[in-house]
């Protein structure tokens, strides 16, 4: 017979990442399902290692401890950080999950913080227990976490400072950077280790008083990596500016963001330290989980008249599931209505106050209006109001529903996402894979993964528009009715090719591993 050879079948199947295998360890405040804000950071760091895993890499989280997960197990190892004078003792628990060393650091500080992870007034003492200063908590977690890749094993095996890369997101973790140089490779320690800093939203810095610096536990010397001054903080103390500086690589979660952040307007006062070394900068535009967002198998489209649907199936899929939406939100069930969906946190931001001036316009064409969101409670109130106003036309729901934000991805023909600012975006992204056709603001995220429609070269994925006002969202949203209505053609296009695209973090994996790579060898 057949002679079965397994190192053969072994050799079909080398690790996609060849002979960059690196050991990567993402460091974040937050992990989904864990601990989740609702931003986007929670998100990436649930999604991006085990897509680096897949590709052949040894990776781990480490996160903080915020309360007793069912997963993670107690694995033994205690150690004793020195923080702002006290000692303070960690340990750790663990979890491997589809390829990933889940590590969650457990200390007093940490615990009880769950459902307030950045509370903690900056320089209050009242309340010791439920709101112990952010800044300790973060420079606990960061010292500690330099060290797991030698004092947490997983599966009985360190991963110790080879080809190590560390992942920092955000300004709560950008200690880590300046840790691994102060007290490692200024020694001639962890010499080959590096490190990516992930800015998720540079609008929160870490910002405090000057005399901060000795909280962090840093050589003198090291003041000035944190000093920034600026119109509108003056003279001031910033984590993430030292983060910035000493990190080996920066990525910002878009291109258009990427560009932004070197602005006046969009940099927050770091726009210098950022063209000061802009060759470290790299836009990735995050991934979306095609688990939970896919329209072939959405587990929110299986009842009350919706259907899951393919690119097969578009036609009948969609309009099935927009009549459910409308009967859902009881209105009108009709085909020929442009049902236009909004979704998103009520704030300045998202731009709701541009919708709510182009709402006049919007009523005088045979459109219906859907949108969920929860916030400020003005704009809330404009949402009811919206409704109350214009029941035929006009649904305003207040409320968080993982649920409806499906439906109503699902039943709409258009996403309006007319946000101020935007550093990734996932709305836009979950709307293209479900057929949806995005109104957006061109900024940030907006800006690279919504391609404007070409009726020339029937190239394009939607409409967008260059500031936030609503005389250009009307524009946009009038040439995309206009297309909606007239050529039939034109829309099955867009929506088409807006579902065909990768949006997988498998993509996005692929991308971080060059900005790795490029920690690495310092391209
Ligand atoms: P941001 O992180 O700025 O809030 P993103 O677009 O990156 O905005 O992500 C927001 C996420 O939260 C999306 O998954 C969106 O569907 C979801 N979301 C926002 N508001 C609601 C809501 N009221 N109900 C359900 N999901 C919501």
């Amino acid at each position: 017979g057949e002679v079965h050879d397994p190192a053969v079948e072994v050799e079909e199947t080398p690790p996609l990442a060849g002979a960059n295998v690196m050991n990567i360890i993402l460091v974040a405040a937050e992990c989904a399902p864990w601990s989740k804000t609702g931003s986007g950071l929670g998100d990436v760091a649930g999604s991006l290692p085990k897509a680096l895993a897949r590709r052949g890499h040894r990776v781990m989280v480490v996160v903080p401890r915020y309360a007793e997960y069912a997963e993670p197990q107690y694995i033994g190892v205690q150690k004793k950080y020195k923080v702002d004078g006290q000692d303070m003792e960690v340990s750790y628990y663990h979890a491997y999950i589809d390829g990933v060393d889940f590590v969650f650091m457990d200390a007093a500080m940490f615990r009880h913080m769950q459902s307030d992870i950045y509370g903690g007034k900056r320089q209050c003492y009242k309340h010791v227990i439920l709101a112990v200063d952010i800044l300790k908590r973060m420079a606990l977690f960061c010292k500690a976490a330099v060290e797991v890749p030698w004092y947490v094993p997983c599966g009985g095996v360190c991963y110790g400072d080879g080809n190590l890369v560390f992942i920092a997101n955000d300004w709560h973790t950008a200690l880590l950077p300046v840790y691994l140089k102060a007290y490692y490779r200024d020694n001639g320690l962890m010499s080959f280790t590096r490190s990516i800093l992930v800015i998720h939203n540079i609008a929160h810095q870490g910002r405090g008083p000057l005399e901060d610096f000795r909280s962090v536990g840093l050589p003198d010397h090291y003041l000035n990596l944190f000093r920034l001054y600026d119109p509108v903080g003056g003279e001031h103390f910033n984590i993430l500016a030292a983060g910035l500086k000493t990190a080996d690589r920066v990525v910002s979660v878009s291109h258009g963001y990427a560009w932004e952040i070197k602005t006046v307007e969009g940099g927050w006062g770091l726009h210098g330290i950022i063209n000061e070394s802009d060759w470290k900068l790299q836009g990735i535009v995050n991934g979306i989980d095609t688990e939970e967002w896919n329209p072939e198998n959405d587990v929110h489209l299986k009842s009350d008249g919706y259907t899951n649907y393919s690119i097969e199936t578009l036609q009948s899929g969609k309009a099935q599931c927009k009549a459910a939406l409308q009967k859902e939100l009881g209105l009108p069930v009709r085909e020929e209505v442009a049902v236009i969906g909004f979704i998103g946190r009520l704030d300045q931001q998202k731009g709701v106050d541009i919708i709510a001036e182009a709402i006049p316009w919007m009523v005088d064409q045979d459109v219906q209006l859907v949108m969920l969101g929860t916030g400020r409670q003005d704009l809330e109130e404009l949402l009811r109001q919206f409704e109350a106003q214009h029941k035929d036309k006009v649904r305003g729901w207040v409320g968080f529903s993982v649920q409806t934000a499906h439906r109503i991805t699902a039943g709409s023909d258009i996403l309006l996402m007319p946000s101020r600012f935007e550093p990734c975006g996932l709305n836009q992204l979950y709307a293209m894979c479900y057929g949806t056709v995005p109104v957006v603001h061109a900024v940030g995220g907006l800006r690279d993964t919504v391609q404007p429609f070409n009726p020339f070269e029937e190239t394009g994925l939607g409409w967008t528009f260059d500031s936030a006002d609503a005389s250009k969202l009307i524009h946009s949203l009038g040439s995309c009715l206009l297309t909606y209505r007239e050529y039939k053609e034109s829309w099955d296009g867009l929506r088409r090719r807006g579902m065909m695209q990768d949006l997988s973090w498998d993509n996005a994996a692929q991308k971080y591993e060059e900005a790795l790579v490029a920690a690495k060898y310092q391209w």
